[in-house]
């Protein structure tokens, strides 16, 4: 089969792999049908060192069932299945919490940038899409396997409710979705903090109800005052770097919440009485167990009540694997959806 490898910093390339084996009775064989280019996958796009055998890359993706182990319970050969970005049994505490990226048995894909994959856990993991949904809905439906549930997470764990001012800072496609998840959780004022003017539209159209191009000081300044001097309920960090983490508790309101989901590029960051305490800031967040919200959010796409899906502004063939990469890497591109 075909399978996208990354072999070092800027070099992603489609190359001929052994197709997959089912080697556990609680595994799936899927044919991946839609997959996509993550704002994570630029990380190691950026800093991987070389690499002959390659990385096997991707972890966004819908496909079709072709083959189940003797144990799976829930899928049948045949059906369209939404596959999370992390796999987990379902079943183990830390599941029941909903905190399934920490599930016991849990791990995190790589290889959906290709034809077939392995599904591990595969009645925990994968969520079956109605047969017959309507083919254009697949878009939003693969959100639910990382984007749209990542910034649905941010939110949550913001604790977005009716009537919250909530900034978000980064307008990338997590930042995005972070904007059209807090509308639906019923935030009253959403600063969106981002300068790129594509994307901003875009966010003014999910929710967003100001924009904030400033960063730094003058950035603070104008949500400071855009917020009445009071700061913002929740802030969402979408981006993962120090500044924008520094952004996050200037802003945040005295007894207000920072939740990221940015992977964070950094290890160190202040916690004391000048940034979190002396506000009584809570500092949350993490990757998304996006399976605990998966099956509530599902009809929400599927009667059109939201189209996170408009975070994809390009489509491309898993043959042209490199131009995604490099769109996304250039900003030309806020999501590519990759068709294998
Ligand atoms: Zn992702
Ligand atoms: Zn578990």
């Amino acid at each position: 089969m075909k399978a996208a490898l990354m072999f070092g910093a800027g070099d992603v390339r489609v190359v001929e792999v052994p197709d997959p084996v089912i080697q556990k009775p609680t595994e799936a064989l899927i044919r991946v049908t839609y997959a996509c280019v993550c704002g994570s996958d630029l990380h190691p796009y950026h800093g991987l060192a070389d690499t002959p055998e390659g990385v096997s890359m991707g972890h966004e993706s819908i496909g079709v069932v072709e083959e189940v182990g003797a144990d799976v319970r829930t899928l049948v050969v045949g059906d369209t299945v939404i596959v999370p970005f992390a796999w987990s049994d379902g079943t183990c505490a830390f599941c029941r919490d909903g905190v399934h990226t920490s599930c016991v048995h849990g791990g995190f894909f790589s290889g959906a940038q290709a034809e077939k994959m392995i599904v591990p856990y595969a009645d925990g993991t994968a969520v079956v899409v109605p047969a017959g949904t309507d083919e254009s809905l697949m878009p939003s439906l693969l959100t639910l396997s990382d984007v749209y549930l990542t910034g649905y997470h941010a939110a949550v764990r913001g604790g977005v409710t009716a009537g919250t001012t909530v900034t978000v800072v980064g307008d990338g496609a997590v930042g995005l979705s972070a904007v059209l998840a807090a509308k639906q959780l019923g935030a009253e004022t959403i600063i969106l903090m981002g300068r790129h003017t594509a994307r901003t539209d875009l966010g003014r159209e999910l929710g967003a109800t100001h924009l904030v191009a400033e960063r730094g000081d003058d950035g603070v300044a104008k949500v400071m005052e855009i917020t009445g001097g009071l700061g913002s309920h929740a802030v969402l960090e979408a981006v993962g770097h120090m500044p924008a983490y520094e952004q996050a508790y200037r802003i945040v309101r005295p007894g207000g919440t920072i939740s990221r989901v940015g992977l964070p590029q950094y290890e160190d960051a202040p916690v004391g009485f000048g940034s979190l305490f002396g506000k009584n800031a809570t500092l949350t967040g993490g990757p998304a167990p996006v399976r605990a919200y998966l099956e509530q959010i599902l009809p929400q796409v599927l009667d059109g009540t939201i189209n996170p899906g408009r975070v994809f502004d390009r489509e491309l063939p898993l043959d042209d694997i490199a131009q995604a990469y490099r769109l996304m890497d250039s900003r030309e591109a806020i999501k590519v959806l990759i068709r294998p």
